[in-house]
Protein backbone atom coordinates (compact mmCIF):
# COMPACT_ATOMS: atom_id res chain seq x y z
CA UNK A 1 0.00 0.00 0.00
CA UNK A 2 2.47 2.49 0.98
CA UNK A 3 4.44 1.87 -2.50
CA UNK A 4 1.69 2.50 -4.62
CA UNK A 5 0.30 5.62 -2.67
CA UNK A 6 3.88 6.87 -3.27
CA UNK A 7 2.08 8.99 -5.94
CA UNK A 8 -0.97 9.96 -4.05
CA UNK A 9 -1.34 13.44 -3.06
CA UNK A 10 -0.34 13.56 0.31
CA UNK A 11 -3.07 16.70 0.95
CA UNK A 12 -5.53 13.52 1.58
CA UNK A 13 -5.61 12.53 4.81
CA UNK A 14 -6.71 9.04 5.63
CA UNK A 15 -8.51 8.12 9.22
CA UNK A 16 -7.12 4.49 9.78
CA UNK A 17 -4.75 2.73 7.96
CA UNK A 18 -6.97 -0.35 6.32
CA UNK A 19 -6.84 -1.02 2.71
CA UNK A 20 -10.19 -2.36 2.04
CA UNK A 21 -10.64 -5.65 -0.09
CA UNK A 22 -14.37 -5.89 0.56
CA UNK A 23 -17.50 -5.03 2.75
CA UNK A 24 -20.16 -6.98 3.80
CA UNK A 25 -23.27 -5.79 6.11
CA UNK A 26 -21.77 -3.76 9.32
CA UNK A 27 -18.10 -5.12 8.17
CA UNK A 28 -15.02 -4.29 6.31
CA UNK A 29 -12.33 -7.00 5.42
CA UNK A 30 -8.48 -5.92 4.46
CA UNK A 31 -6.72 -7.68 2.29
CA UNK A 32 -5.64 -10.19 4.63
CA UNK A 33 -8.85 -11.09 5.23
CA UNK A 34 -9.18 -9.47 9.00
CA UNK A 35 -12.24 -8.04 9.62
CA UNK A 36 -13.10 -4.56 11.21
CA UNK A 37 -16.19 -3.70 12.44
CA UNK A 38 -17.05 -0.69 10.30
CA UNK A 39 -18.36 1.81 13.04
CA UNK A 40 -17.80 5.01 10.20
CA UNK A 41 -19.97 3.69 7.76
CA UNK A 42 -18.25 5.96 4.99
CA UNK A 43 -18.48 8.54 7.00
CA UNK A 44 -22.11 7.80 7.64
CA UNK A 45 -22.97 6.96 3.50
CA UNK A 46 -23.43 3.29 3.65
CA UNK A 47 -26.63 3.04 6.31
CA UNK A 48 -27.75 -0.48 4.97
CA UNK A 49 -24.39 -1.75 5.24
CA UNK A 50 -22.35 -2.69 2.69
CA UNK A 51 -23.16 -4.24 -0.49
CA UNK A 52 -26.73 -5.09 1.10
CA UNK A 53 -27.77 -7.70 -1.59
CA UNK A 54 -31.01 -5.56 -2.62
CA UNK A 55 -28.85 -3.07 -3.00
CA UNK A 56 -26.38 -4.77 -4.96
CA UNK A 57 -29.18 -6.39 -7.33
CA UNK A 58 -30.30 -3.20 -7.89
CA UNK A 59 -27.73 -1.25 -8.96
CA UNK A 60 -26.39 -4.62 -11.30
CA UNK A 61 -29.98 -4.41 -12.56
CA UNK A 62 -29.95 -0.80 -13.64
CA UNK A 63 -26.04 -1.23 -14.94
CA UNK A 64 -26.96 -3.28 -17.27
CA UNK A 65 -29.84 -1.31 -18.71
CA UNK A 66 -29.14 2.29 -18.73
CA UNK A 67 -26.07 4.14 -16.87
CA UNK A 68 -26.29 7.45 -17.88
CA UNK A 69 -29.54 8.88 -18.66
CA UNK A 70 -28.82 12.70 -18.23
CA UNK A 71 -31.56 14.46 -16.90
CA UNK A 72 -31.53 17.48 -18.88
CA UNK A 73 -31.38 15.79 -22.19
CA UNK A 74 -33.61 12.77 -21.76
CA UNK A 75 -35.36 11.82 -18.46
CA UNK A 76 -35.42 7.85 -17.36
CA UNK A 77 -37.66 6.06 -14.69
CA UNK A 78 -35.35 5.30 -12.19
CA UNK A 79 -35.31 8.83 -11.37
CA UNK A 80 -38.87 9.45 -11.87
CA UNK A 81 -39.93 6.66 -9.77
CA UNK A 82 -37.29 7.87 -6.93
CA UNK A 83 -38.39 11.45 -7.31
CA UNK A 84 -42.26 10.00 -5.92
CA UNK A 85 -40.83 8.11 -3.47
CA UNK A 86 -39.11 10.73 -1.50
CA UNK A 87 -42.29 12.74 -1.82
CA UNK A 88 -43.49 10.31 0.52
CA UNK A 89 -41.36 10.69 2.91
CA UNK A 90 -40.45 14.14 2.52
CA UNK A 91 -42.45 16.97 4.76
CA UNK A 92 -46.22 17.51 2.94
CA UNK A 93 -45.71 19.90 0.50
CA UNK A 94 -42.05 19.78 0.00
CA UNK A 95 -42.76 18.05 -2.82
CA UNK A 96 -40.63 19.21 -5.99
CA UNK A 97 -36.81 17.57 -6.05
CA UNK A 98 -34.23 17.88 -8.45
CA UNK A 99 -30.52 15.84 -8.38
CA UNK A 100 -27.29 16.82 -7.77
CA UNK A 101 -23.90 14.33 -6.38
CA UNK A 102 -22.92 15.34 -3.45
CA UNK A 103 -23.32 17.04 -0.54
CA UNK A 104 -21.74 20.66 -1.19
CA UNK A 105 -23.11 20.78 -4.83
CA UNK A 106 -26.72 20.21 -2.85
CA UNK A 107 -25.79 22.85 -0.24
CA UNK A 108 -25.02 25.26 -3.61
CA UNK A 109 -27.85 24.24 -5.38
CA UNK A 110 -29.87 25.42 -2.01
CA UNK A 111 -27.95 28.51 -1.55
CA UNK A 112 -28.59 29.58 -5.29
CA UNK A 113 -32.20 28.54 -5.20
CA UNK A 114 -33.04 30.26 -1.53
CA UNK A 115 -30.98 33.41 -3.76
CA UNK A 116 -33.65 33.52 -6.26
CA UNK A 117 -36.67 32.85 -4.81
CA UNK A 118 -36.16 35.48 -2.27
CA UNK A 119 -34.15 38.03 -4.07
CA UNK A 120 -32.01 38.50 -1.02
CA UNK A 121 -28.36 37.58 -0.89
CA UNK A 122 -27.18 36.71 3.15
CA UNK A 123 -27.29 33.26 4.73
CA UNK A 124 -26.94 32.64 8.36
CA UNK A 125 -25.15 29.92 9.58
CA UNK A 126 -23.85 28.18 13.00
CA UNK A 127 -20.53 28.31 13.99
CA UNK A 128 -19.28 24.68 13.80
CA UNK A 129 -21.46 23.70 11.17
CA UNK A 130 -20.29 21.73 8.33
CA UNK A 131 -22.27 22.27 4.78
CA UNK A 132 -18.90 21.16 2.39
CA UNK A 133 -15.71 22.02 0.69
CA UNK A 134 -16.70 23.65 -2.55
CA UNK A 135 -16.30 27.54 -2.15
CA UNK A 136 -19.64 28.31 -1.73
CA UNK A 137 -20.27 25.43 0.94
CA UNK A 138 -16.93 26.62 2.69
CA UNK A 139 -17.96 29.82 3.28
CA UNK A 140 -20.99 28.33 4.77
CA UNK A 141 -18.67 25.92 6.76
CA UNK A 142 -17.08 26.53 10.40
CA UNK A 143 -16.19 23.00 11.68
CA UNK A 144 -12.68 24.17 11.90
CA UNK A 145 -10.37 26.40 9.62
CA UNK A 146 -8.52 23.81 7.93
CA UNK A 147 -11.58 23.74 5.47
CA UNK A 148 -11.03 27.70 5.26
CA UNK A 149 -7.76 28.07 5.78
CA UNK A 150 -5.54 29.64 2.80
CA UNK A 151 -8.81 29.76 0.23
CA UNK A 152 -10.02 32.88 0.69
CA UNK A 153 -11.45 35.42 -0.24
CA UNK A 154 -14.57 33.52 0.74
CA UNK A 155 -17.79 34.22 -0.38
CA UNK A 156 -19.71 37.08 1.30
CA UNK A 157 -22.55 37.64 2.84
CA UNK A 158 -22.35 34.89 5.33
CA UNK A 159 -23.20 35.41 9.15
CA UNK A 160 -21.86 32.98 11.69
CA UNK A 161 -24.19 32.95 15.07
CA UNK A 162 -23.50 30.50 17.74
CA UNK A 163 -24.99 27.25 18.14
CA UNK A 164 -26.32 26.38 21.76
CA UNK A 165 -23.40 24.12 22.23
CA UNK A 166 -24.42 23.32 26.20
CA UNK A 167 -21.37 21.01 27.32
CA UNK A 168 -18.96 23.75 25.70
CA UNK A 169 -20.72 26.79 27.10
CA UNK A 170 -20.81 25.05 30.47
CA UNK A 171 -24.64 25.70 30.06
CA UNK A 172 -27.99 23.92 30.50
CA UNK A 173 -29.64 22.67 26.94
CA UNK A 174 -32.10 25.33 27.52
CA UNK A 175 -29.65 28.45 28.71
CA UNK A 176 -27.54 27.15 25.55
CA UNK A 177 -30.78 27.70 23.79
CA UNK A 178 -31.75 30.54 25.05
CA UNK A 179 -28.34 32.14 24.39
CA UNK A 180 -28.00 31.31 20.40
CA UNK A 181 -31.45 32.85 20.10
CA UNK A 182 -30.51 35.42 21.38
CA UNK A 183 -27.67 36.02 19.75
CA UNK A 184 -29.06 35.68 16.57
CA UNK A 185 -31.86 38.47 17.05
CA UNK A 186 -28.64 40.13 17.87
CA UNK A 187 -27.16 39.40 14.12
CA UNK A 188 -30.74 40.23 12.71
CA UNK A 189 -30.67 43.52 14.52
CA UNK A 190 -26.63 44.11 13.99
CA UNK A 191 -25.71 42.79 11.28
CA UNK A 192 -27.78 41.35 8.79
CA UNK A 193 -31.09 42.95 8.29
CA UNK A 194 -34.12 40.09 7.40
CA UNK A 195 -34.30 42.09 4.09
CA UNK A 196 -31.43 41.28 2.91
CA UNK A 197 -31.50 37.20 4.99
CA UNK A 198 -32.34 34.88 2.34
CA UNK A 199 -31.73 31.34 4.35
CA UNK A 200 -30.55 30.43 7.64
CA UNK A 201 -28.64 27.09 7.24
CA UNK A 202 -29.15 24.35 10.26
CA UNK A 203 -27.79 20.68 10.85
CA UNK A 204 -30.33 18.93 12.74
CA UNK A 205 -27.25 17.57 14.40
CA UNK A 206 -23.84 19.52 14.24
CA UNK A 207 -22.06 16.64 12.63
CA UNK A 208 -18.34 17.70 11.53
CA UNK A 209 -18.43 20.24 14.50
CA UNK A 210 -18.61 17.75 16.99
CA UNK A 211 -21.70 15.69 16.78
CA UNK A 212 -23.78 17.66 19.04
CA UNK A 213 -27.83 17.57 18.57
CA UNK A 214 -29.76 20.99 17.86
CA UNK A 215 -31.99 21.06 20.90
CA UNK A 216 -35.77 21.16 20.12
CA UNK A 217 -36.62 24.16 21.04
CA UNK A 218 -33.90 25.95 19.06
CA UNK A 219 -35.13 24.55 15.76
CA UNK A 220 -38.77 25.55 16.81
CA UNK A 221 -36.99 29.46 17.72
CA UNK A 222 -35.52 28.95 14.18
CA UNK A 223 -38.69 28.47 12.75
CA UNK A 224 -40.11 31.24 14.09
CA UNK A 225 -37.61 33.92 13.28
CA UNK A 226 -38.27 32.56 9.66
CA UNK A 227 -41.57 32.83 9.79
CA UNK A 228 -41.69 36.80 11.02
CA UNK A 229 -39.12 37.52 8.60
CA UNK A 230 -39.59 35.46 5.44
CA UNK A 231 -36.50 33.87 5.70
CA UNK A 232 -36.19 29.96 4.38
CA UNK A 233 -35.16 27.52 6.73
CA UNK A 234 -33.26 25.06 5.14
CA UNK A 235 -32.16 21.63 6.72
CA UNK A 236 -28.94 20.48 5.59
CA UNK A 237 -29.48 16.70 6.61
CA UNK A 238 -27.16 15.34 4.56
CA UNK A 239 -25.17 13.35 7.26
CA UNK A 240 -28.46 13.52 9.70
CA UNK A 241 -30.99 12.33 7.09
CA UNK A 242 -32.59 9.14 6.19
CA UNK A 243 -32.93 7.32 9.45
CA UNK A 244 -29.66 8.51 10.70
CA UNK A 245 -30.58 10.17 14.10
CA UNK A 246 -33.87 7.63 14.94
CA UNK A 247 -36.41 8.92 13.21
CA UNK A 248 -36.62 9.77 9.12
CA UNK A 249 -35.35 13.13 9.53
CA UNK A 250 -33.33 15.10 11.83
CA UNK A 251 -35.61 17.95 12.45
CA UNK A 252 -38.73 15.01 12.95
CA UNK A 253 -36.82 15.16 16.33
CA UNK A 254 -38.49 18.86 16.39
CA UNK A 255 -41.58 18.71 14.87
CA UNK A 256 -40.32 21.37 12.95
CA UNK A 257 -40.99 21.73 8.87
CA UNK A 258 -38.13 23.41 6.73
CA UNK A 259 -38.65 24.87 3.96
CA UNK A 260 -35.88 23.23 2.07
CA UNK A 261 -34.33 19.88 2.47
CA UNK A 262 -31.44 18.91 1.43
CA UNK A 263 -30.01 14.81 1.56
CA UNK A 264 -27.08 13.11 0.43
CA UNK A 265 -25.08 10.62 1.82
CA UNK A 266 -27.99 7.91 2.99
CA UNK A 267 -29.55 8.11 0.64
CA UNK A 268 -28.21 5.94 -1.89
CA UNK A 269 -25.65 3.29 0.17
CA UNK A 270 -22.97 4.63 -1.18
CA UNK A 271 -23.57 5.81 -4.55
CA UNK A 272 -23.10 9.40 -5.75
CA UNK A 273 -26.69 11.21 -5.49
CA UNK A 274 -27.93 14.37 -3.26
CA UNK A 275 -31.04 15.97 -4.05
CA UNK A 276 -32.53 19.13 -2.90
CA UNK A 277 -36.28 19.43 -2.45
CA UNK A 278 -38.55 22.36 -1.69
CA UNK A 279 -42.38 23.35 -2.07
CA UNK A 280 -43.71 24.26 -5.53
CA UNK A 281 -43.87 28.33 -4.48
CA UNK A 282 -39.90 28.47 -4.02
CA UNK A 283 -38.91 26.17 -7.08
CA UNK A 284 -41.20 28.39 -9.00
CA UNK A 285 -39.61 31.52 -8.26
CA UNK A 286 -36.30 30.34 -9.26
CA UNK A 287 -34.46 30.40 -12.52
CA UNK A 288 -35.24 27.12 -14.95
CA UNK A 289 -31.42 26.62 -16.46
CA UNK A 290 -29.87 27.76 -13.33
CA UNK A 291 -29.89 24.17 -11.62
CA UNK A 292 -28.28 21.14 -12.74
CA UNK A 293 -25.04 19.16 -13.96
CA UNK A 294 -23.92 16.43 -15.98
CA UNK A 295 -24.05 13.73 -13.83
CA UNK A 296 -27.31 14.71 -11.26
CA UNK A 297 -29.84 11.84 -10.98
CA UNK A 298 -27.18 9.07 -12.43
CA UNK A 299 -29.75 6.30 -13.50
CA UNK A 300 -28.04 3.51 -11.69
CA UNK A 301 -27.44 6.04 -8.03
CA UNK A 302 -31.21 6.25 -8.57
CA UNK A 303 -32.04 2.27 -8.57
CA UNK A 304 -29.89 2.11 -5.67
CA UNK A 305 -31.75 4.62 -3.70
CA UNK A 306 -34.68 3.32 -4.61
CA UNK A 307 -33.55 -0.18 -3.33
CA UNK A 308 -32.39 2.19 -0.05
CA UNK A 309 -35.73 3.01 0.52
CA UNK A 310 -37.27 -0.06 0.32
CA UNK A 311 -34.67 -1.92 2.72
CA UNK A 312 -35.03 1.10 5.47
CA UNK A 313 -38.76 0.41 5.15
CA UNK A 314 -38.37 -3.19 5.33
CA UNK A 315 -36.56 -4.26 7.59
CA UNK A 316 -37.72 -0.98 10.15
CA UNK A 317 -33.84 0.90 10.32
CA UNK A 318 -35.29 3.56 11.40
CA UNK A 319 -36.74 2.01 14.33
CA UNK A 320 -33.56 0.07 14.81
CA UNK A 321 -31.44 3.15 14.60
CA UNK A 322 -33.39 4.81 17.57
CA UNK A 323 -33.01 1.61 19.82
CA UNK A 324 -29.63 0.66 18.38
CA UNK A 325 -28.48 4.12 19.31
CA UNK A 326 -30.16 4.07 22.47
CA UNK A 327 -28.45 0.70 23.34
CA UNK A 328 -25.16 2.18 21.77
CA UNK A 329 -25.09 5.47 24.41
CA UNK A 330 -26.29 3.49 27.55
CA UNK A 331 -22.89 0.94 26.37
CA UNK A 332 -20.47 4.46 26.09
CA UNK A 333 -21.87 6.22 28.84
CA UNK A 334 -20.86 3.05 31.14
CA UNK A 335 -17.24 3.43 29.84
CA UNK A 336 -17.18 7.07 30.16
CA UNK A 337 -18.01 6.79 33.46
CA UNK A 338 -14.63 4.44 34.18
CA UNK A 339 -12.75 7.18 31.84
CA UNK A 340 -13.38 11.07 33.60
CA UNK A 341 -11.35 12.37 30.26
CA UNK A 342 -14.11 11.28 27.98
CA UNK A 343 -16.80 14.56 29.33
CA UNK A 344 -19.82 14.20 27.54
CA UNK A 345 -21.54 11.58 25.58
CA UNK A 346 -24.49 12.73 23.12
CA UNK A 347 -26.13 12.47 19.82
CA UNK A 348 -29.14 11.33 18.58
CA UNK A 349 -30.05 7.64 17.26
CA UNK A 350 -26.92 6.23 15.38
CA UNK A 351 -24.82 9.57 15.55
CA UNK A 352 -22.75 9.90 18.67
CA UNK A 353 -19.88 11.49 19.71
CA UNK A 354 -17.75 11.34 22.52
CA UNK A 355 -15.90 14.74 23.91
CA UNK A 356 -12.44 14.31 25.22
CA UNK A 357 -11.59 17.04 27.98
CA UNK A 358 -8.67 17.40 29.94
CA UNK A 359 -8.99 17.91 33.65
CA UNK A 360 -8.43 21.96 32.87
CA UNK A 361 -11.90 21.89 30.64
CA UNK A 362 -9.14 22.02 27.27
CA UNK A 363 -9.98 19.81 24.50
CA UNK A 364 -7.41 16.37 25.05
CA UNK A 365 -6.71 15.62 21.16
CA UNK A 366 -4.48 13.62 22.30
CA UNK A 367 -5.71 10.71 24.64
CA UNK A 368 -8.74 11.31 21.62
CA UNK A 369 -6.30 10.48 19.30
CA UNK A 370 -4.54 7.55 20.77
CA UNK A 371 -8.03 5.86 21.85
CA UNK A 372 -9.50 6.24 17.92
CA UNK A 373 -6.27 4.72 17.23
CA UNK A 374 -6.04 1.89 19.39
CA UNK A 375 -10.02 0.72 18.14
CA UNK A 376 -8.95 0.31 14.93
CA UNK A 377 -5.30 -1.91 15.90
CA UNK A 378 -8.32 -4.14 18.00
CA UNK A 379 -10.51 -4.21 14.72
CA UNK A 380 -13.10 -1.22 15.23
CA UNK A 381 -13.13 1.67 12.89
CA UNK A 382 -14.19 5.05 14.48
CA UNK A 383 -13.79 8.77 13.04
CA UNK A 384 -12.98 11.79 14.85
CA UNK A 385 -14.48 15.27 14.40
CA UNK A 386 -14.88 18.76 16.20
CA UNK A 387 -12.68 21.25 15.30
CA UNK A 388 -10.03 20.19 17.60
CA UNK A 389 -10.51 16.32 16.63
CA UNK A 390 -11.33 15.90 20.07
CA UNK A 391 -14.63 13.58 19.64
CA UNK A 392 -14.50 10.46 18.80
CA UNK A 393 -17.81 9.65 16.82
CA UNK A 394 -19.97 6.23 16.14
CA UNK A 395 -21.86 6.44 12.78
CA UNK A 396 -22.42 2.13 12.27
CA UNK A 397 -24.62 1.32 9.10
CA UNK A 398 -28.57 1.33 10.15
CA UNK A 399 -28.58 -2.50 10.02
CA UNK A 400 -26.34 -2.80 13.32
CA UNK A 401 -27.50 -5.48 15.73
CA UNK A 402 -27.40 -5.50 19.73
CA UNK A 403 -24.59 -7.97 19.44
CA UNK A 404 -22.63 -5.72 16.98
CA UNK A 405 -23.28 -2.71 18.95
CA UNK A 406 -21.70 -5.14 22.90
CA UNK A 407 -18.91 -6.31 20.45
CA UNK A 408 -18.21 -2.41 19.61
CA UNK A 409 -18.55 -1.36 23.26
CA UNK A 410 -16.45 -4.29 24.64
CA UNK A 411 -13.74 -3.12 21.95
CA UNK A 412 -13.52 0.58 22.72
CA UNK A 413 -13.70 -0.03 26.70
CA UNK A 414 -10.26 -1.90 25.74
CA UNK A 415 -9.16 0.96 23.08
CA UNK A 416 -9.75 3.71 26.28
CA UNK A 417 -7.90 0.89 28.61
CA UNK A 418 -4.83 1.51 26.48
CA UNK A 419 -5.54 5.00 25.23
CA UNK A 420 -5.34 5.53 28.94
CA UNK A 421 -2.79 3.24 30.29
N1 LIG B 1 -23.38 18.84 4.77
C1 LIG B 1 -23.17 18.02 5.82
C2 LIG B 1 -24.05 18.16 7.04
C3 LIG B 1 -22.17 17.05 5.78
O1 LIG B 1 -21.97 16.25 6.84
C4 LIG B 1 -21.37 16.93 4.61
C5 LIG B 1 -20.27 15.90 4.50
N2 LIG B 1 -19.66 15.50 5.66
C6 LIG B 1 -21.62 17.82 3.55
C7 LIG B 1 -22.64 18.75 3.66
C8 LIG B 1 -20.81 17.77 2.29
O2 LIG B 1 -21.06 16.59 1.59
P1 LIG B 1 -20.06 16.05 0.48
O3 LIG B 1 -18.81 15.62 1.18
O4 LIG B 1 -20.81 14.93 -0.16
O5 LIG B 1 -19.80 17.16 -0.46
Amino acid sequence: MAEQSAALSPLLKQATPVLAARGEGVYIYDEDDRRYLDFTAGIGVTSTGHCHPRVVEAAQRQVATLVHGQYTTVMHRPLLRLTERLGSVLPEGIDRLFYVNSGSEAVEAALRLARQATGRQNAIVFQGGFHGRTMAAASLTTSGTKIRAGIGPLMPGVVVSPFPYAYRLGMSEEEATEHALRELDYQLATVSSPKDTAAIFIEPVLGEGGYIPAPPAFLRGLRERADEHGILLVADEVQTGFGRTGEFWGHDHAGVRPDIVITAKGLASGFPLSAIAAPDSLMEKAWPGSQGGTYGGNAVSCAAALATLDVIEDEGLVANAARMGERLREGLAGVAADHPVIGDVRGLGLMIGNEFTAPDGSPDTATATRAHKAAADKGLLLLTCGPHGNVVRMIPPLIVTADQVDEAVTLWSAAMKEATA
